[in-house]
């Protein structure tokens, strides 16, 4: 099963991953969290990627698509993957469809969890209370929904055109959401 989280940030990509992973066994490939413990690590790649996260800005395709392209080939990752968090833009989303295409394992699913504006900040800024990230802070995360405007919501529709689009609601508790995923997720194996 390869699938692909889409979602604005504070829309729950991560937490409802994390379920559908641990549910069908196979690994999470989160580029934000492979991004801070390249931070936290103090290597090249988190200095680099660092100053960019801290602004709420993306980080530079070529970083992140070596990222996934490293880590798609591991052993862990070959019965399938949930990508959390790539891509963000189109030229990701075409470097990973080239990828793909050349290990002939296209993507089956991308999956956008739609939640409204006003109910994201709410629910990052409560976030930040209880994790403190860093780009947790209210001009960051404005800054962040900006980015995903212009630069990531255009792949909703080019997940359409590739007709592996799912649209699902990602407003209510946490179980609702994971029950309307597990539903769309239904007869894909
Ligand atoms: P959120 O979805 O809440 O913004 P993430 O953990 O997915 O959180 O990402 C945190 C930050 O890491 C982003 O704001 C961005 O700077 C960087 N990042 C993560 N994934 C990508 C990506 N695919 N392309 C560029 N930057 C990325």
């Amino acid at each position: 099963m390869r699938i692909v989280f889409m979602g604005p940030p504070g829309a729950g990509k991560g937490t409802q991953a994390k379920i559908i992973c641990d549910k069908y066994g196979i690994p999470q490939i989160s580029t934000g969290e492979i991004l801070r413990a390249a931070v936290k690590n103090g290597t090249e790649m988190g200095k680099k990627a660092k100053e960019f996260m801290d602004a709420g800005k993306l980080v530079p395709d070529s970083v992140v698509i070596g990222i996934v392209k490293d880590r798609i080939k591991e052993k862990d990752a070959q019965p399938g993957y949930v990508l959390d968090g790539f891509p963000r833009t189109l030229e990701q989303a075409d470097a990973l469809k080239a990828m793909l295409a050349e290990i002939k394992t296209p993507l089956q699913i991308a999956l956008n969890l739609d939640v409204r504006d006003t109910l994201l900040v709410e629910r990052l800024l409560d976030r930040a209370k209880k994790e403190g990230r860093p780009d947790d802070t209210e001009p960051v995360i404005k800054q962040r929904l900006e980015t995903y405007h212009s630069q990531t919501s255009p792949l909703i529709n080019y997940y359409k055109k590739e007709g592996i689009l799912v649209e699902v609601a990602g407003e209510g508790t946490l179980e609702e959401v994971t029950g309307r995923i597990l539903g769309a997720l239904k007869g894909i194996g």
